[in-house]
């Protein structure tokens, strides 16, 4: 029976961790367990750095953006020697159940430091729990901080949508989003923008100026309505932002006419801002639930899994385990979903051709 857990959150942080250890530290102390938090993710692994997490240190914290226990990218885990130290120091401490909360990078740091061949020490039973805010996360439908930040995009962008539409300009707002661009598709929708650059499309320079060109002419020949134009671009398209505005100035400079006028472009990035603030109602919701089924699984006896939430995809034969007290909760084994996270960011995944077949109807009719 697991006695003592022990949480970090790793990686970039996302708004919902707060929620998640929470919830966490909450159903370990129902269930006569001890809950110690490492500082700023595998660092205090490492540092030996903790403390116990009573009531009165999580209490209201699920409405604070950020994480109590701090985060940080962390190179000594990298080596097994550091993963080694990890070991070491979870072994003195008698913890027998470790929770992980972050992304890709934080996973693929528990699935070696599971899997690290060490005879010497046995690793504790350990259950990851996602969170990211690109939403690039293997067999999950959604991670921790994908709501808020969309929420957050789409609030900013209905504020340059107005003083677009008062200055009948083109804005480009950048977004966060690598090699997924979720973020940009799903607010893109939301705020209703004229079009979205997402680097799944695959399209090359020509094509984004292309894109974009047309959605801002399209917009400025309107008669009956303001004539402004919203593109959402993802951060991680072949183009920067700066270069698809000076390319699609100049061709906007060569192709005026009577029938368009002059089309100014702004540019705004909305960068860290996206990452930051109150977690969403259903943010709180979906880190909460995905902590209770991380706990359950821990007490349950499965490790090297990560807790997953509804996919759209049912899961290949024998990965996935239903959560025994949430029917929208998962446990997938820990190496398929970065076999599929890994897919999802090389735009090999069945889900990302859904996701961009599901985005480009749509987008034939933001565009009318
Ligand atoms: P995220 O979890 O948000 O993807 P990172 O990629 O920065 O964030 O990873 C967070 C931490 O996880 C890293 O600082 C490192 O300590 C650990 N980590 C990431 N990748 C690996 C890896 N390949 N092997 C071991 N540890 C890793």
């Amino acid at each position: 029976m697991t006695q003592r857990v022990g949480i970090i959150t790793s990686g970039g942080d996302a708004p919902g961790m707060n929620a998640a250890i929470r919830a966490s530290a909450m159903l370990v102390r129902a269930s006569g367990g001890e809950i110690i938090g490492f500082k700023d993710g595998y660092e205090g692994l490492i540092e030996n750095e903790w403390e116990r997490l009573d009531m009165s240190d999580v209490d209201d914290i699920e409405r604070q953006g950020g994480t109590i226990l701090g985060s940080a990218r962390c190179p000594e885990f990298h080596e097994r020697a550091g993963r080694r130290r990890a070991r070491e120091v979870l072994d003195e401490l008698e913890v027998d159940g470790l929770l992980v909360i972050g992304g890709n990078g934080s996973l693929t740091g528990l699935d070696k430091l599971l899997n690290d061949p060490d005879k010497q020490i046995d690793p504790p039973s350990a259950i990851g729990i996602p969170a990211s805010i690109d939403n690039d996360l293997g067999w999950t439908g959604i991670c921790i901080g994908v709501d808020t930040a969309m929420n957050t995009i789409v609030e900013a962008c209905d504020k340059i949508g107005d003083t677009a539409r008062a200055f009948d300009r083109t804005f480009l707002v950048e977004v966060m989003g690598r090699e997924c661009g979720y973020l940009a598709m799903t607010s893109g929708i939301a705020a209703g923008a004229e079009t979205v650059l997402f680097p799944e499309s695959n399209a090359n320079e020509e094509q984004l100026v292309d894109k974009v060109v047309r959605a801002a002419k399209r917009a400025a020949a309107r008669q009956d309505r303001p004539k402004g134009a919203l593109v959402v671009k993802a951060e991680g398209c072949d183009v920067p932002t700066d270069r698809l505005k000076e390319l699609v100035d100049s061709r906007l400079d060569e192709e005026l006419d009577d029938a368009v006028p002059d089309i100014e472009t702004r540019v705004t990035v909305l960068g860290h801002v996206v990452r930051g603030g109150r977690p969403s109602a259903f943010d709180r919701l979906v880190a909460s639930r995905l902590a209770n089924a991380a706990v359950e699984g821990l007490f349950n006896g499965h490790t090297d899994k990560m807790t997953a939430w509804l996919h759209p995809h049912p899961f290949p034969e024998g990965v996935a385990v239903q959560s025994s007290i949430d029917p929208y909760c998962w446990l997938v084994d820990l190496d398929e979903v970065l076999e599929e996270t890994e897919r999802i960011r090389k735009g090999e995944s069945p889900l990302t051709k859904w996701r961009v077949d599901v985005f480009n109807q749509i987008e034939d009719v933001l565009a009318s």
